[in-house]
């Protein structure tokens, strides 16, 4: 869920992309201890196609309407077919090694960039067949773009400020009515 929380709203109607530029993207691949080249392109721009494909699936899920990243959506077959080819370009084989105890690796012969986005893929495949499915909700607020799992069944908005934001500009449409 934070690959695709990296598109989210900046809270005055416009839209943040922390991997919109390459700089960001390079911050976003040391946060997850890449070991390749942070300066690469067209890494990134899988990335982004892998994350509007997931982006149109969780829409589909959560039945969300019209919001701030329409503009960029993509036809949900289509994004099914870039989920799944994603997951594909690493196939895993489990093993079990035992050292102090049984402990489950992957393997993978694939590169570590299509390990990387393939690894993006399944967990996104995971989360939206997953027993976590039923909790995946669309954020509400105004101009949030945000997807989550609810973590009880009355959480309403993504963050506690979305909440806030949308009492406010009821607030604020009561008062002009
Ligand atoms: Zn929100």
């Amino acid at each position: 869920m934070d690959f695709v929380g990296t598109l989210h709203g900046d809270g005055r109607g416009g839209l943040v992309d922390e991997l919109g530029t390459p700089e960001g993207f390079a911050a976003w691949l040391g946060q997850r201890a890449w070991p390749g080249q942070r300066d690469d392109e067209e890494l990134r721009l899988r990335a982004l196609e892998l994350r509007a494909a997931v982006r149109a699936l969780l829409a589909r899920v959560t039945g969300a309407g019209e919001r701030l990243d329409a503009p960029l959506a993509v036809p949900w077959e289509r994004a099914l077919d870039v989920v799944n080819r994603t997951a594909a370009l690493a196939p895993r084989v489990a093993r079990l090694e035992w050292a102090d105890g049984p402990r489950l690796v992957h393997l993978s012969g694939a590169g570590a960039r299509d390990r990387l986005l393939a690894d993006l893929a399944t967990g996104a495949i995971e989360l939206l067949a997953g027993r976590e499915a039923a909790e995946l909700r669309a954020c509400p607020a105004p101009r949030c773009v945000r997807y989550f799992v609810r973590s009880h069944p009355q959480q309403v908005w993504c963050l506690p400020s979305c909440g806030n934001r949308a009492r406010v500009s009821r607030h604020h449409r009561r008062k002009r009515a």
